[in-house]
C-alpha cells in the first residue's frame, strides 16, 4: 500500500483516468468477464450515468426490495420508478409483472439481483423485447457471479456494480458500469468527467464521478484478496445452510441451481413456525452479541417521495411487503470463522422452534 501510495504522489498524477485507475479497469474486466466495463465514483453512479447513456427518462419499473440507492438514483434522473412485486422464491422482480404496469411512457426496467440471487433474466429479456426497453440491471451484490458460467455483468444492456467499502470487492467507495455495446465507452467517459470532450468542450450533460488514484490503489489490492475471501465465504455459506437445515421457520433463501455466488450475504426468512418473529429474534441475537440485520426492513416504495405513487401501494406488492417484515440477514464476512457461524446458530437454536 505505502509503496503504491509513493508512486502515485510521485507521479503527481491523483485523479482523472490516470495509471492505476486504467490498470484497475483492465483487470477487473477481465476478473468480471465482461466486454467493456467503465470505472465510476460510486455504484449509485453507475446507475445514473448508465441510465443516462441508455436513454432512461420518464418511467422506468423497478423492484422496491432493494437498498435505497436503486430508486433514489431514478428521483436524481427526474424518473418516476414505477414498482413491480418480486417472486416470492429469491425475492427478484417478478417477470410476470411487469407487463401489468407498462404504459406509452415506460424507457426501461432497472431489476436487481439482490443478495446476488440472480434475476429471472430470460423472462425479462424477452419482455425487454417485445417493449423495445432498455435494460439495465443494478448488479451492485453480485460482484463476480456467474449463472451457468455467464458472468453477471454480461447480461441486460448494462450492469452497475458498487465498489462500496462494504461490499465483497470495494474501492472504499466507488463502482462501475459493465455494458454490451462498445460505443457507450467513449459517452461514458465524458459523462464521468463534466460532459467534457478529451479537448475540454463540453458535449454531453456529465457530473463528477470520477474514481481517483488512491481508490484504484485500493481496489488492485483488494482484488488480489478477493477470490480468497469469495471462497472462505461460500465455506461460511455451506456451514449455516447445514446448521439450520433442521430449523422450523427460520429458513435461508434457497440456492439457485447453475449460479456461483459470491457469498455476499446470508439472508434468512423468519415465518410463523418459528415460534418467533424477526424482531425477537434480532433482539436476542443482538443480547448474545450477535449482529444480524433486518436488511431490507424499508421498502423503497414505502419511501415519503415515492409512498403516493399507484404503483406503491402496498396491496400491489404483497409479497415484497411480506419479505420486508421478515428478512433478515445473519452475520457474514471474511474475519468469520465456521466456530462463529456455530456460535450464531446455536443461539438462534435457543430461540427457535
Ligand atoms: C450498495 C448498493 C448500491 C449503491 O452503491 P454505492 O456504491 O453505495 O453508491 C446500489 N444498489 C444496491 C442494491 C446496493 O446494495
Amino acid at each position: 500500500m505505502v509503496e503504491g501510495l509513493e508512486e502515485i504522489f510521485g507521479r503527481a498524477w491523483l485523479t482523472n483516468s490516470g495509471p492505476v485507475h486504467d490498470r484497475l479497469e483492465e483487470r477487473l474486466r477481465h476478473r468480471l468477464g465482461v466486454p467493456h466495463l467503465s470505472l465510476l465514483a460510486s455504484g449509485t453512479a453507475a446507475l445514473q450515468l448508465g441510465g443516462q447513456a441508455l436513454g432512461l427518462r420518464d418511467e422506468v419499473v423497478t423492484t422496491p426490495f432493494t437498498f435505497p440507492a436503486t430508486a433514489q438514483a431514478l428521483a436524481w434522473m427526474g424518473i418516476t420508478p414505477v414498482f413491480v412485486d418480486v417472486e416470492p422464491v429469491h425475492l427478484t422482480l417478478d417477470p410476470e409483472r411487469i407487463e401489468e404496469v407498462l404504459t406509452p411512457r415506460t424507457t426501461g426496467i432497472l431489476p436487481v439481483h439482490v443478495f446476488g440471487n440472480v434475476c429471472r433474466v430470460d423472462e425479462i429479456a424477452a419482455v425487454a423485447r417485445r417493449h423495445d426497453l432498455r435494460v439495465l440491471y443494478d448488479a451492485a451484490h453480485a460482484f463476480g457471479v456467474t449463472a451457468c458460467g455467464a458472468p453477471v455483468g454480461n447480461l441486460g444492456d448494462a450492469s452497475a456494480f458498487s465498489f462500496h467499502a462494504t461490499k465483497v470487492f470495494h474501492t472504499l467507495e466507488g463502482g462501475a458500469l459493465t455494458y454490451a455495446d462498445e460505443s457507450m465507452g467513449p459517452v461514458l467517459r465524458r459523462l464521468r468527467n463534466f460532459g467534457m470532450e478529451p479537448g475540454g468542450d463540453v458535449e454531453l450533460p456529465g457530473i463528477n464521478a470520477k474514481l481517483n488514484e488512491v481508490q484504484a490503489l485500493v481496489g488492485l489490492l483488494v482484488l488480489d484478496q478477493v477470490d480468497q475471501e469469495i471462497a472462505h465465504r461460500r465455506q461460511l455459506v455451506a456451514c449455516y445452510r447445514s446448521l439450520l437445515a433442521g430449523l422450523d421457520g427460520i429458513r435461508p433463501l434457497p440456492e439457485q441451481p447453475g449460479v456461483d455466488h459470491n457469498g455476499s450475504y446470508l439472508p434468512v426468512i423468519v415465518d410463523e413456525a418459528a415460534g418467533t418473529d424477526r424482531s425477537a429474534l434480532l433482539t436476542h441475537l443482538a443480547s448474545a452479541g450477535v449482529h444480524a440485520r433486518p436488511y431490507f426492513r424499508q421498502l423503497c416504495s414505502h419511501f415519503p417521495h415515492f409512498r403516493d405513487l399507484p404503483s406503491a401501494a402496498p396491496d400491489r406488492l404483497p409479497v415484497a411487503e411480506r419479505a420486508a417484515a421478515r428478512v433478515a440477514c445473519l452475520p457474514l464476512h471474511g474475519a468469520m470463522s465456521s466456530r462463529d457461524v456455530e456460535r450464531v446458530c446455536s443461539v438462534i437454536n435457543d430461540v427457535a422452534g
